[in-house]
């Protein structure tokens, strides 16, 4: 009987831990939230400037497989800078009830389906814009709502 409950008590905790999205990065177990570096830091509301951060920011080493966090449709190319640069890319994605942009990635392609766990493009190179940071790729939600719990 106690057995039990604590095994279920874990399967609750382990549920819990992990959203409903997929591992976005190969080679990682799960999506690990950037902490702080010189630029700043990965959570949902940290500071930039006078502005704060909309969105997460998912450890990734430059160059490696970006995955679709969940199934949908690739809405359209979304861009997070208006000054070009080595890490402008990325796209929009719908579906599954969720909408998200996903940043610093350059995606296989701008439109069409794309299956949750299938790859969605690779980590555009960070580190040549940003020396010294913590790569990642940057996913926010299209409402702006914080995202950590679907992670
Ligand atoms: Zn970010």
């Amino acid at each position: 009987m106690f057995s039990t409950g604590v095994f279920l008590l874990t399967v609750l905790i382990s549920t819990a831990e992990a959203g409903p999205w997929a591992t976005m990065c190969a080679g990682k177990s799960s999506n690990e939230i950037r902490t702080c570096d010189r630029y700043g830091c990965g959570h949902y509301g940290a500071r930039r400037g006078s502005r704060t951060h909309r969105g997460v920011d998912v450890l990734c080493s430059d160059g490696s497989t970006v995955y679709a966090p969940f199934t949908g449709t690739i809405v359209r190319q979304a861009k997070p800078y208006r000054k070009n640069n080595a890490i402008n890319n990325g796209v929009q994605i719908s579906g599954s009830g969720f909408c998200v942009k996903m940043f610093y990635i350059k995606p296989i392609k701008h439109n069409g389906s794309i299956n949750k766990g299938e790859k969605l493009g690779t980590l555009l190179p960070m580190q040549e814009v940003y020396r010294g940071i913590q790569s990642h790729l940057h996913i926010e939600n299209c409402d702006s709502s914080d995202p950590t719990v679907y992670l």
